[in-house]
């Protein structure tokens, strides 16, 4: 039995590792989190979730940003930068997904412009790294038979060919790289020789950006308590990769202590080596890559653990631990048509539920709130009871579980039956 701060009981039963019982009030927080309301479906299930699965049971102290396209629009994306400040200020934030427009939404919602990402915008203002997991349920079985564990891929989101330069040439020739630096520094790279029309690109990346990477990188895994794995190529990239090689290295230093008392281990692994071993494993790590292979690799997990973008969260952390969290999928525009002409959806809002649970965790956690952290370990054991062992689930999830499944449900029927499931945990105030 846990007893939180206030002297409230929570009973854990550890046979089946649910929450079965606590008995409290309106669970109070110290400080409040910085909530991002978002746009289509996501949005609809973000308000649907609050009430049914936050709102009764934590007494919610949030400050809100609304990121719905129309106000981004009317604000000339001026709120974007305000939510960004506010978790430099909150540190903890949860946020829904947002339309990042193109011709067809300019279109679609009268737009002023094409508005950044504000994905991208918030990443750029706290220079955090996006660590994105599967949501690992008993009923859902990998694609890789040996995955028992989680695989968190932390993408390194700056840089790269992201940000790169690329030019065609239509006949033999050379190519020289010159770096002129602000301080009169002068540098210059050739290009081997150019034996007929081709095309070349040239990247970068910048040593701040790679250190923040490796911090954010080692926070994570010490927070979570998980191995770290760097993997890239410095056998052949002798340059470009051994740099970030080195700054993980240089990095570790600072966490080496901490790594070994908690008893976890950082590996720098060939990237090709490093594929291996991940399908070779049991999961249970943090994959830390570079932008590209970030890119490809965060997909391929998402699609060989759970086989839906439905299941997956998105945690982004800064070095200097701020910390917002949401679900990896967007708005869900299609399912937002549906439920617009008045059908019942089956959108998930598993990956939802669990980034307000992740936010409210860390808020406990820096506030020293062990009712918060009970509550929001609950609302996840929720989540998965109701998938695991009721065997209710929404229609992405049906299409890859294991039977038996004892019923396909709406969006809302599904988030009652969490509800019930919490309702057992905790009571409401
Ligand atoms: P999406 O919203 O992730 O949806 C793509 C498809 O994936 C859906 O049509 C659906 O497949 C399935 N899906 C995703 N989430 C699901 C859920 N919770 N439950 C069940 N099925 C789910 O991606 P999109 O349609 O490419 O993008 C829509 C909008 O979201 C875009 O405007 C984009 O800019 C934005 N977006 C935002 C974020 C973010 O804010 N983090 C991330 C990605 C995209 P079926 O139709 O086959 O059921
Ligand atoms: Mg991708």
């Amino acid at each position: 039995m846990d007893v939180g701060s206030s002297g409230r009981r929570v009973y854990l039963n550890l046979k089946c590792g649910y929450f079965s019982r606590a008995s409290m009030k309106k669970i109070e927080m110290q400080n409040p989190l910085v909530e991002i309301d978002g746009d289509e479906m996501a949005r609809v299930m973000w308000r649907w979730v609050k009430e049914k699965l936050i709102l009764p049971y934590v007494d919610l102290r949030t400050e809100y940003y609304d990121l719905g396209i129309k106000r981004r629009d009317e604000t000339n994306d001026r709120v974007t930068l305000e939510a960004a400040n506010a978790i430099k200020r909150l540190k903890v934030a949860v946020k829904c997904a947002t339309i990042t427009p193109n011709v067809d939404r300019v279109r679609e919602y009268g737009l002023a412009k094409e508005w950044p990402s504000p994905n991208a915008t918030i990443r750029k203002a706290l220079d955090g790294t996006i660590f994105r997991s599967p949501i690992s349920l008993a009923n859902v079985v990998p694609a890789v038979r040996f995955w028992k564990k989680p695989i968190v891929v932390a993408r390194h989101a700056f840089g790269d060919i992201y940000d790169g330069v690329g030019m065609t040439f239509n006949g033999a020739g050379s190519g020289v790289f010159k770096f002129r630096g602000v301080n009169g520094e002068e540098k210059s790279v050739s290009l081997p020789n150019l034996g007929g029309a081709g095309v070349v690109e040239i990247k970068y990346n910048l040593e701040r950006s790679i250190e923040n990477f490796a911090e954010s990188s080692f926070e994570y895994a010490l927070n979570e308590g998980l191995n770290l794995w760097f993997s890239a190529k410095d056998t052949i990239s002798k340059v470009y990769d051994a740099k970030f090689k080195q700054v993980f290295e240089q990095v570790y230093e600072k966490y080496e202590q901490r790594f070994k008392q908690r008893e976890i281990s950082y590996n720098y692994y060939l990237i090709d080596d490093a594929m291996a071993r991940a399908v070779r494993s049991e999961g249970g790590f943090v994959w830390a890559c570079k932008n590209y292979e970030g890119d490809m690799l965060s997909d391929m997990v998402s699609a060989a653990y759970v086989g839906s973008i439905a299941l997956m969260t998105s945690e982004l952390l800064s070095p200097e631990g701020y910390y917002e969290a949401e679900a990896a999928h967007g708005t869900v525009q299609k399912h937002y048509y549906q439920y617009l002409k008045g059908n019942k959806v089956s959108t998930d809002p598993a990956a939802l539920i669990f980034a307000w649970a992740r936010a409210l965790r860390k808020r406990g956690q820096l506030d020293s709130s062990a009712d918060l952290v009970s509550f929001a370990r609950g609302l996840e054991a929720s989540v998965r009871k109701t998938i695991e062992v009721d065997r209710l689930m929404t229609k992405d999830v049906a299409t890859v579980s294991e039977p038996p499944i004892n019923a396909v449900l709406d969006t809302q029927a599904f988030i009652t039956a969490v509800a019930k499931n919490l309702d057992h945990t905790f009571e409401k105030g």
